[in-house]
């Protein structure tokens, strides 16, 4: 058991002072608020407790070619450049990269004020396609990196099965990802075997990687292999993507998918990008979460995302770090926002009236990331788990100020993630702004990164 003593924080129900906070088996177990000290808490001084974000979405392997595809071809970049450049970095990576690469991005996700992750994970077999000895071989790194880092994780096995919306074959990079569906489901078995011994905060999902590589029939399958777990899809990020839906489905993806799937509270739709008003509020209406990954969108060209619209219809968001390119919760936020002022010409856009933009936004990511990731957690609260962060004000120049005050300053005006401690469920691996083990982490990424910048 261990108590936590904050002069402020952010409970479900709002800003409270002097809280003395139970964690029981990483459960937050009592919330005494206007509480005295006692001798055995561990005291936060100046330090603002904050719920944490669950990170809805990402492709850890992809945080070693960050930075690596900016370099302009001969002709202007796009999507799909940057996916070439991808497939040939999948040609050297091998499960020992896999594992060291994931438990770092992990670990900068801890740093940076995510407590749990969705991995959406489709690399699955050795290079050419042949599977693993065991199949589930590669997510099963996944596992181990997570459990490693004390990260919390829904684990999201990918079924790739096409190269387009005209169920193409798959080619080059993508036969490490692509499966039939038998073969699915006993990747799937292997993960969930992996996860009987794993922390109880540990979740198996599916997703069906988009309309471009699952016919219809797949996606009804994939969606019914485990019944109440969460389902992930990438979905209209690209308007290439949006009009080989619409030639070869008939519909756009969104509307697609809303008229023909029952989509509910399980989904989390990555991207939604190019969404009709009306998809938007479909969408909204439907109870399932947009996976928003807006530094990715930014740096990949996708578009914006109708975000004013979505959140006036209630939408539920969560917030992914997708290609890895960045790890930070408030620069994800941040993004989010700007974004969505580059669109209407206008100012704090997402917030509501009189109320702090930042502590809106975050309140919204970690409620629609916990959702998505299928986690008991996402606000501070009796019951649910203990997935927390400090920041601290004196740190960020922001004593002084309020604590919603000090949270925008933070999101919007500080240099750094300045994200001092962070429990998840109750494992406190940030201590000081830094991860518990990040030396032998560090380490072993760089070793990876020798390696696969020498072969690229
Ligand atoms: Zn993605």
């Amino acid at each position: 058991m261990q108590h936590l003593f904050a002069k402020s924080a952010l409970l479900s129900t709002g800003w409270a002072s002097n809280v003395r906070l139970t964690i029981e088996d990483g459960v937050i177990a009592n919330i005494e608020v206007e509480a005295a000290k006692q001798p055995s808490d561990m005291e936060l001084g100046e330090q603002i407790l904050l719920p944490a974000a669950s990170n809805v979405h990402s492709h850890s392997f992809q945080r070693a070619m960050a930075g690596l595809s900016e370099r302009r071809g001969a002709s202007t970049d796009s999507f799909w450049t940057w996916r070439d450049v991808m497939y040939r970095f999948l040609d050297h990576l091998d499960v020992e990269d896999i594992n060291a690469i994931a438990a770092f991005t992990f670990m900068e996700m801890a740093e940076a004020g995510f407590a749990a992750v969705g991995e959406f994970h489709y690399v699955h077999h050795q290079k050419g396609g042949t599977p693993y000895d065991n199949p589930a071989e590669t997510s099963l790194q996944i596992i181990n990196a997570a459990q490693h880092v004390g990260l919390g994780l829904t684990h999201l096995p990918v079924l790739y099965r096409f190269g387009s919306v005209n169920e193409e074959p798959l080619k080059g990079g993508q036969l490490r990802f692509g499966s039939d569906f038998d073969l699915f489901e006993r990747m799937v078995e292997g993960a969930k075997i992996s996860l009987k011994s794993a922390p109880n905060d540990y979740h198996l999902g599916v997703a069906p990687h988009s309309l471009r590589a699952v016919n219809s029939e797949l996606l009804s399958k994939v969606t019914q292999l485990l019944p109440d777990a969460p389902i992930h899809m990438h979905i209209a990020e690209q308007l290439g993507e949006v009009e080989d839906v619409k030639a070869h489905f008939g519909a756009r993806p969104v509307e697609w998918l809303l008229n023909n799937i029952e989509v509910d509270r399980r989904w989390c739709l990555i991207h939604c990008t190019h969404m009709t008003p009306e998809e938007t509020i479909g969408l909204a209406k439907s109870g399932a979460v947009a996976g928003l990954c807006p530094i990715t969108e930014a740096n990949l060209g996708d578009g914006i995302f109708d975000g004013v619209r979505y959140v006036e219809h209630s939408g539920h968001i969560g917030i992914g770090s997708d290609s890895d390119l960045r790890i930070s919760l408030a620069e994800e936020l941040r993004t989010l926002e700007h974004s969505q002022r580059y669109q209407t010409n206008q100012r704090t856009v997402l917030a509501k009236p009189h109320r702090s933009n930042a502590q809106n936004l975050l309140q919204m990511a970690t409620s629609g990331g916990a959702q998505a990731l299928g986690r008991h957690a996402g606000r501070l609260e009796v019951g649910r788990w203990a997935d927390m962060f400090t920041i601290d004000p004196q740190t960020i120049l922001a004593d002084g100020l309020s604590e919603s005050l000090a949270l925008d300053y933070w999101m919007f005006a500080s240099r750094k993630d300045n994200v001092e401690n962070l429990w998840s469920a109750g494992r406190h691996i940030v201590k000081d702004g830094h991860h518990i083990n990040r030396a032998e982490y560090e380490q072993r990424f760089k070793r990876s990164l020798r390696k696969l910048r020498v072969l690229l």
